[in-house]
């Protein structure tokens, strides 16, 4: 009984570290915002190569999650076995996913279980990303860009190479497979000359997202002394319109 209400725990909330060796995780049970059309569970894979000061998980991101229990590989599977029928959908976020060593593995299992598989990645590493789609073992692509792929660098990653996430765009529009981009409005990130060039970047995607920033614990808290990042719901509007003319469909979320 006692091992049994640990697991509800485990599964009740975002949860980890590692489940299988070499992967920390943490599960949030059931969501009907992160994939779209679809009640999922998320899992959050520990460790980013980014540097994001806005990132909303930063224990993730620094990869060391700082999480009191840790869940069995074979946990996961009998939430999934025993929420059948009321999850249609396992969304694989982070941290990166791509940077994990089992995650072929990791969606392999997903998939034969059934489920479809949305992943979330930042586009850091388009083989990573063109070797699951040819697998055929991820079903939906949202790719975060965080602001012109020519000014990542130093701010978001140091030394980004702009052909790496250029490459992941156009791997994933031309996937065939639905997606979506994403990108946080923080200023002085994103401007309206940022998304202009992004909309050009991604001109006919099916999906343009731009994502208002909402200030709670941030990896860089130092990066926001001054009130002047956000964008208010006019600017974010106006933002859209300037997207929506090259994107196939662009909302704020
Ligand atoms: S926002 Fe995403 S890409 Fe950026 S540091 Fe956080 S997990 Fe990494």
């Amino acid at each position: 009984m006692e091992t049994e209400k640990k697991d509800a725990d485990y599964l009740s909330g975002i949860v980890g570290p590692s489940f299988r060796q070499g992967l920390k995780c943490g599960l949030q049970k059931n969501s009907f915002i992160d994939y779209p059309g679809k009640i999922s569970c998320v899992l959050f894979l520990s460790g980013c190569n980014f540097n994001c000061p806005y990132c909303h998980n930063p224990e993730l991101a620094k990869g060391y999650a700082e999480f009191p229990h840790s869940m069995k590989e074979s946990k996961l599977y009998d939430f999934l076995e025993k929420h059948r029928g009321f999850l249609d959908g396992v969304v694989i976020s982070g941290g990166e996913p791509t940077l994990q060593k089992d995650l072929f593995w990791l969606c392999e299992k997903i998939k034969s279980m059934g489920y479809p598989v949305k992943m979330d990645t930042n586009g850091s590493r388009p083989r990573v990303i063109a070797s699951l789609i040819d697998k055929k073992l991820v079903d939906y692509v949202a790719m975060d860009i965080k602001t012109d792929p020519l000014h990542y660098s130093p701010l978001i990653k140091k030394d980004c190479d702009p052909n790496d996430i250029l490459s992941s765009i156009r791997i994933i529009m031309e996937s065939g497979l639905p997606y979506e981009f994403k990108t946080t409005c923080i200023k002085p990130l994103v401007d309206e000359q940022v998304v202009e060039k992004i909309s050009h970047l991604i001109d006919g995607a099916m999906l343009y997202v731009l994502q208002q920033f909402r200030k709670t614990e941030v990896l860089h808290p130092e990066f926001f002394r001054k009130d002047m990042y956000n964008y208010s719901d006019d600017e974010l509007a106006h933002l859209r319109d300037i997207a929506a003319v090259q994107v196939g469909k662009c909302i704020v979320r």
